[in-house]
This record gives C-alpha cells, sequence and structure tokens, in this order.
C-alpha cells in the first residue's frame, strides 16, 4: 500500500492484504505447518518453509501493525508478556534494567523473577522519579508504561529517550498505536498486548514488538530467539487479528470519546473521590498526555469511589451494564476491583478500574448512575 495513506484507510485495508488465489477481497487463512518443495527440491514459495518460522497470516497481522506504528519491522508474539520476555531475554547476566513501577502487575512480578535468576540490577522507580533516575543510572534497558496500568500515569516518551543511552522499550498498551506511535517520540521498541484494544474484541491473546532499527543487534537476537525458541502466534490468532483491526481506529475513537465523558461526568459525581484519566486537565501528566497522544486518550480509566472496599464492591456488583471481568480494550465495557486482584501491591481498596467499550454513551452513564445512588 501507499507509504502516505492515513491509519484508517491502512487498517480498513488490512495493508492491502487480499487473497490472488481465490480472488478473494480478504486474506485465506492457512493453517498449515509445513510448505511443498518440486521435482528439483527448490521451495515453492521460498518464504515459506516451516510456520514456527513465518507464515503468510503472520505476515500480514505484522504489515498492518509495521504500517500503523511507523515501524521498520513488526514482531508479533503469542501473548503481550511473551513480547515483553522477549526484549528482557536479550540483556546479558549482570545488566542494569530501569522498570517503571505501579505498571501492569503481571510485567513487574515476571521482570523482578527474571531480573533475581539473571543477576540482573533491577532499578524500579515511579513514573514521576523515571527521567531523574535515568539521568543518574547507567542501564542497558529501560522500561516504561504509558499511560500506565491502573495510575494512568503518563511518562514524556522523548525525555526518556534523551535523558539514557539505554534501549527504551515503551508499553504503549493502553494508547494503541493509533493514538500514540511511540517510535516517532523516540523509543527503541514498542511493545503492546495485542489482547486488548488491537484486537478488541476480547478474543484473540497476542503481543507485539515494533522497532525502527531492524538491523541493531538486540532486535536481531530477538527475531532469531522468536523463531528458534518458537514464540510464535499461530495463523489462526492472526487472522483473526487482521480482521480485528480493519475497525481499530474507528473502535479506538468510539472508546476514548465514551472514556472521556464517562471520566467527566464521573469526576463531577459526589460519590466519586477522584478519577484517573489521562485526558483530565486535573489528570497529573496531562500535558505530557497531550503532547504524546492524538486523537484522544484511550479506554482506560480508574475511579476511587468515596468511602472504602465495600463501597467499591458495593458499586461494582450494582453495575448492569460493564462486565465484571479483568483485561481491557474491547468493545464491550468492564470493571475490575484491582485490590481483590492484587492485594499486596498497594492499590487503594476503593479503586475501580474501568474499560470503555464502544456501546452508546447514555447507557455507559445511566449505569454509573443507578449504581452510584
Ligand atoms: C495485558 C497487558 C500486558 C500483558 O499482555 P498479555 O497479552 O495478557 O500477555 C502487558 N502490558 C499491559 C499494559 C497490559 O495491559
Amino acid at each position: 500500500m501507499d507509504k502516505s495513506h492515513k491509519p484508517a484507510t491502512i487498517a480498513a485495508h488490512a495493508a492491502g492484504a487480499l487473497d490472488p488465489q481465490s480472488g478473494g477481497v480478504v486474506p485465506a487463512l492457512q493453517p498449515s505447518t509445513t510448505y511443498i518443495r518440486d521435482e528439483d527440491y527448490a521451495l515453492v514459495r521460498p518464504d515459506n518453509i516451516y510456520s514456527r518460522a513465518d507464515s503468510d497470516n503472520l505476515r500480514q497481522a505484522e504489515e498492518v501493525l509495521r504500517a500503523l506504528e511507523g515501524a521498520e519491522e513488526t514482531l508479533l508474539f503469542p501473548s503481550g508478556m511473551a513480547a515483553i520476555a522477549a526484549v528482557f531475554r536479550t540483556l546479558p547476566n549482570g545488566a542494569t534494567a530501569i522498570v517503571q513501577s505501579g505498571i501492569y502487575w503481571g510485567t513487574t512480578a515476571w521482570v523482578r523473577d527474571f531480573c533475581a535468576r539473571r543477576d540482573i540490577v533491577l532499578i524500579e522507580v515511579d513514573a514521576d522519579d523515571l527521567i531523574a533516575t535515568c539521568c543518574a543510572q547507567n542501564a542497558n534497558l529501560v522500561f516504561i508504561e504509558t499511560p500506565s496500568n491502573p495510575w494512568l500515569k503518563s511518562v514524556d516518551i522523548q525525555a526518556a529517550a534523551d535523558a539514557s543511552d539505554a534501549m527504551l522499550v515503551v508499553d504503549a498498551t493502553a494508547a494503541t498505536p493509533i493514538l500514540t506511535r511511540a517510535l516517532d517520540h523516540g523509543a527503541d521498541i514498542v511493545m503492546h498486548s495485542a489482547t486488548k484494544g488491537i484486537n478488541g474484541h476480547s478474543d484473540v491473546l497476542a503481543g507485539v514488538l515494533s522497532t525502527r532499527a531492524k538491523d541493531a543487534e538486540i532486535w536481531e537476537m530477538i527475531r532469531a530467539d522468536r523463531k528458534m525458541a518458537g514464540a510464535i502466534l499461530g495463523p489462526f490468532e492472526a487472522w483473526m487479528l487482521t480482521r480485528a483491526m480493519r475497525t481499530l481506529p474507528l473502535r479506538v475513537e468510539r472508546m476514548s470519546q465514551n472514556a472521556q465523558m464517562l471520566a467527566e461526568y464521573l469526576l463531577a459525581h459526589d460519590a466519586v473521590e477522584d478519577v484517573f484519566y489521562p485526558g483530565l486537565p486535573s489528570h497529573p501528566g496531562f500535558e505530557t498526555a497531550q503532547k504524546q497522544m492524538q486523537g484522544g486518550f484511550g479506554c482506560l480509566l480508574s475511579v476511587l469511589v468515596s468511602g472504602g472496599r465495600d463501597d467499591a464492591l458495593r458499586v461494582v456488583g450494582k453495575l448492569a451494564l460493564f462486565l465484571r471481568a479483568t483485561s481491557l480494550g474491547g468493545v464491550e465495557s468492564l470493571v475490575e476491583h484491582r485490590h481483590t486482584i492484587e492485594p499486596h501491591t498497594g492499590i487503594p481498596e476503593n479503586l475501580i478500574r474501568v474499560s470503555v467499550g464502544i456501546e452508546d454513551i447514555s447507557d455507559l452513564i445511566a449505569d454509573w448512575d443507578q449504581a452510584l445512588d
């Protein structure tokens, strides 16, 4: 496809994926694990040997993400955590990693365990102190998550890139490539859990890494290790993802509008103590978010309801439209009482994390209205 095309065009056309064999306007799903050779023992398609290395469906999904991200190369993994692990596995023993604290708990838990096993010095630091720490410490890797989950803190990606020579990896799951193109802001690698907004239908588990320097030594290690160690996304998941991403810009636009309106409604409500959302001028990090997010502030927000644990659980229990389930970025709205899931991480007991879907905003507000009553 034409390089000048805008995200909505790239997504709607799945970056030009068609089925040349049938003439279908949709790419075929090809589940074969292995590929034939001719009488002279040459591969019929030199780029297809065995599906642990690559497959047409995988390449199609990767091309959509690569084009949306403005990347040189994009690699898909079987989950977001597999993508994060692929990055950290490139660190030599004894390396130093700076990792933002108060981020997705699955990342923190795995990184702590991994760094301890590999004698990697792990410096965990809050978003507010991240840039100063990057300046002061000589690290191999800096890992940030912006906006962060569940605090919705923003880290200035460009400032983090300027503050250190370390490889800068940005988990931009809550932004999606539609709202933030982290590579344009100086990230070396951008990561997403494609399970969330990118797929957006709560039916595919996937993770993605993109780079602006595909010849970089670390990227070559990541690419080789994915193939040899087999952390590959299957063709069916890749095909599902390609289908879902056709509407990604539309979904993100509607979710962001809904989330902004719900955040403003909740902030003004008497039974609410505070709302964390990057699109609220009252929220710390609003200016950073404005600088590096275009077209909205995403689907994720957290609410502190007045009172304590029981009050929060009562509200969560009364919500009828918002489904009580973990995860985010799906077309259906979800709520979660984070303290019940991770009581040991300092999450306030009255915090409710909300993923706003694409429903009609008046129905979403009406649901909170009756639940907060
Ligand atoms: C869900 C999530 C992950 C992990 O992704 P999985 O696809 O569940 O493995 C990482 N980072 C963030 C911000 C997430 O929300």
